[in-house]
């Protein structure tokens, strides 16, 4: 029996797609080229052709429910074919940033990513909140000592007796910095929680509805195996080197996802030293933790160079829209940044290196807050839809 389906179709969603680089999506006529050609797409029911008449439609509820959105890796190979002159990766990149604000709460923030006339205030709030975080370390350092004594706390975290050596925790507290982080860590981790599980609960919903897994239930233990199945897969970028056109795209995209999982593990480390061994930095360039965090600095400001060069030679053939530029600038600012910081430190020069520091906080802090929001989420939705398609036997 033929299913039907009532096509309610959503105006705003068809503006939103088309304001996030997908304008194209008018275009297609239906030829199907782009289903044979992605070279990702499953065999049973492929993707972009189906999205396109969806998104044409303005099937909002349809898409933005879809773990087939998330498969997508914007290779081109389907743009390069297509007769008309759409592009399906572009359209489908723009339907992942709606998808991205719909399930991440408070949706201001993800309204505020995706705006440039917002940029300033991203920027202002938190270079604002670490300079008024410098004046109270450098001027209020007494102060500070008395109320952390009253609970058996040290406040200094720096370097003690040993005068000539260079430390951010003289100019920025460690206590300020850390008690900035962990708090919007922890609601991100929040945020990610909530939204994933609504996020799951709709793929899977979508996937039952239209025939495209086996499992008519939700195996949360299943799923995680599934997790760490895909996992390799994924740090191999397995998928990213079956499209074509953009092949280049794979190292660069490679070298920034090492490069966090390596500042991951430096950060980690850095807390244990400091909180429970009680050794504050700086640490010896010669061990294996600072070996560690120069080669994944390095690392991110050459993949997200690169990445940034990419866009600026194909600004032709694939079109650069504001939510792309933003993510790229706040990986390649922290990345720049944080070289210089110790570069300039390794230099002798304090209030340069202190300088470089400040403007490191400020991405940072963009980097980890707007996480839910910005286009670095999509990390975390793929690795899930991912992870889902193959719970799901997706094939
Ligand atoms: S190849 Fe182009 S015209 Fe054909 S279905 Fe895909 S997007 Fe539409
Ligand atoms: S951009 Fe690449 S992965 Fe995405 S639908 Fe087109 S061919 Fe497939």
């Amino acid at each position: 029996m033929t299913e039907k389906y009532l096509a309610q179709p959503d105006l705003g969603f068809i503006a939103q797609v088309r304001g996030l680089g997908g304008e194209t999506l008018k275009k297609c006529y239906q030829c199907a080229t782009c289903s044979v050609a992605c070279p990702i797409a499953p065999e049973n029911s492929p993707f972009p052709r189906k999205e396109m008449i969806a998104a044409s439609w303005g099937l909002k509820d349809r898409l933005i429910k879809s773990a087939d959105i998330w498969l997508c890796h914007q290779c081109g190979d389907c743009t390069d074919l297509c007769p008309r002159g759409a592009a399906p990766g572009d359209v489908l990149s723009a339907i992942r940033s709606v998808a991205i604000t719909e399930y991440a709460q408070p949706k201001f923030l993800a309204n505020a990513v995706n705006d440039p006339k917002k940029l300033p205030l991203l920027i202002g709030i938190p270079a604002i909140w670490f300079a008024l975080l410098a004046l109270i370390t450098v001027y209020g350092k007494e102060t500070m000592t008395s109320i952390f004594n009253v609970f058996g706390i040290s406040w200094s975290h720096a370097h003690e007796g040993a005068e000539h050596v260079i430390a951010q925790a003289d100019f920025f507290s460690t206590w300020f910095v850390d008690l900035t982080f962990v708090p919007i860590a922890t609601a991100v981790v929040i945020i990610f929680i909530l939204s994933l599980k609504r996020f799951l609960t709709d793929i899977h919903e979508n996937a039952v509805l239209e025939g495209k897994t086996d499992k008519t239930s939700l195996d949360y233990k299943a799923l995680f195996q599934a997790l760490v199945r895909v996992i390799p897969m994924v740090l191999k970028h397995d998928k990213f080197n079956e499209c074509e056109s953009n092949k280049d795209r794979a190292t660069p995209h490679m070298m920034v996802l090492y490069s966090f999982i390596g500042l991951f593990i430096v950060t980690s480390i850095g807390f244990v030293l400091l909180y429970i061994a009680q050794m504050p930095g700086p640490y010896s360039q010669l061990s294996p933790m600072k070996w560690l965090a120069n080669i994944s600095g390095v690392a991110l400001v050459i993949g997200s160079g690169l990445m940034i060069k990419n866009r600026l030679d194909k600004k032709e053939e694939q079109k650069t829209y504001y939510k792309d530029w933003f993510i790229l600038g706040v990986v390649f600012s922290l990345g720049l940044t944080g070289m210089l910081t110790e570069m300039a430190r390794l230099a002798h020069m304090a209030y340069v290196s202190y300088f470089f520091y400040f403007l490191h906080l400020i991405a940072i802090f963009n980097l980890f807050a707007f996480l839910p929001f910005s286009k670095m989420a999509h990390l975390v939705y793929r690795l899930t839809a991912v992870a889902y398609a193959e719970y799901g036997n997706r094939k």
